[in-house]
């Protein structure tokens, strides 16, 4: 089959790979109809996440049709139309039967220098790097779903397949830094990122109660979008003082509730190709404000403080001291896809959501890195590219 691949740090190519096999009971072999682009893939591509291999697939947000199940699948048959969760999570362990599947304990085979950097080892991630496992991902023609039965969903009717593929991730991780926020009703909410995650995290802080959202970015045509199909407020941050800005806008009270959803590149630490540049991350930080700096202190006190950008080594001069005094509530992590992903399809078929909007550049497989070029320099306002097999 062909499939997009990481030919190393930048370096993107479509190349001729084996078909991927049944290898466990709960396995299924899905034929990908739509697979997105997404900020975490840059990351990997660029060497910010120092596990990837030459030849890796790349992809994790995707939705398709089953083409083979293993001998333990049961809730779905070959032919089933399903979105997956980006997640791999095997349902059964502590962390899967308290819904954070992102930490799943047995989804994980070997991963590349995790326990040593983070003490533990998160979940796997499809299309994610040696440190999420190493499986292969969704920029191909067939992909294999460990764990189908917790990992898959079944799409409802009518939902276009352009429109279901964010709910495998940029719609769960949206709702999970929204959720994470403790919303009860009339709250004054900051983004951080106007990307795809950012712009669902904006509509999901808004249906569980935000008044306002505020966003944050530099792409005047991403703030644009935002305003208009979500109804936000908005701050060009290389035109504005964030902080002063924020303050003005909420009275010198400050957001309630400060989502960040940039991640690593916007710290300036630049790429950290190997293990040991992770660690020196630390000493290439600098005293530039940054996403998750500002986050911080521009939170009114008492406030939460929720991070879904990815982040893997010693990122940032992190302002404990603001954050303590503050007494800030601090949440963060990989989405638990699988604890929203039925909610957030209920919510579509109802409207609730339309994460349609965002699938800006639908283009072919063949075409796949023209689709990182566009969606990394956030050109012809590409919001992510949906690759088409
Ligand atoms: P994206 O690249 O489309 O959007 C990121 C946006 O952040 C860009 O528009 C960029 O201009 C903006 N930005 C950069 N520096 C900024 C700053 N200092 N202040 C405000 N905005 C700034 O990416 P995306 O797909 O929306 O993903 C966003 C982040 O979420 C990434 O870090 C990605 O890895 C992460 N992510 C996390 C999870 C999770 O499970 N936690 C899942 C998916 C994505
Ligand atoms: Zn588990």
């Amino acid at each position: 089959m062909r499939a997009l691949c990481w030919e190393g740090v930048g370096k993107l190519a479509v190349r001729d790979v084996p078909d991927p096999k049944i290898r466990a009971e709960g396995d299924l072999i899905v034929r990908v109809r739509a697979s997105s682009v997404c900020g975490s893939d840059l990351h990997l591509i660029n060497g910010y996440l120092p596990a990837m291999r030459e030849g890796d697939i790349l992809g994790h947000e995707f939705m398709g049709e089953v083409v083979e199940v293993g001998p333990g699948v049961r809730q779905h048959r070959v032919g089933d139309r399903v979105v997956v969760g980006s997640v791999v999570a095997c349902g059964g362990c502590w962390y899967c039967r308290t819904e954070q599947y992102s930490l799943c304990d047995n989804s994980n085979p070997q991963p590349v220098f995790t326990e040593k950097l983070w003490g533990h080892s998160p979940a796997g991630i499809l299309g994610y790097s040696h440190a999420a496992g190493g499986y292969a991902g969704s920029h191909a023609e067939y992909i294999r779903v460990p764990f189908g039965d917790v990992g898959a969903f079944g799409v409802p009717e009518g939902v276009p397949d352009d429109s279901v593929v964010f709910a495998s991730d940029a719609m769960p991780t949206g709702w999970m830094a929204a959720d994470f926020c403790g919303l009860t009703g009339g709250e004054v909410v900051a983004v951080w990122g106007a990307g795809g995650v950012g712009q669902m995290a904006a509509r999901s802080a808004q249906l569980l109660g935000a008044e306002r959202v505020i966003m944050i970015d530099r792409f005047p045509d991403r703030l644009a979008t935002a305003a208009e199909r979500v109804g936000v407020e908005t701050i060009n941050y290389a035109e504005t003082d964030v902080l002063e800005a924020l303050r003005e806008l909420t009275g010198g009270r400050g957001p309630d509730a400060c989502i960040e959803a940039v991640g690593m590149e916007s710290h300036d630490v630049g790429p950290t190709y190997a293990y040991d540049r992770v660690k020196q991350s630390a000493r290439l930080q600098t005293d530039r404000p940054t996403s998750v700096r500002q986050a911080i202190m521009a939170c009114r006190k008492g406030g939460t403080v929720s991070i879904v950008g990815v982040y893997a080594g010693l990122i940032d001069k992190f302002p404990l001291g603001a954050a303590m005094n503050k007494a800030l509530v601090l949440r963060m992590g990989q989405m638990h896809a699988q604890r929203y992903i039925p909610m957030l399809l209920d919510r579509l078929a109802a409207g609730e959501i339309d994460p349609g909007y965002l699938a800006t550049h639908p283009i072919p497989l063949e075409q796949g890195a023209r689709g990182y070029e566009l969606f990394e320099k956030k050109q012809d306002g590409c919001l992510r590219s949906v690759l088409h097999p």
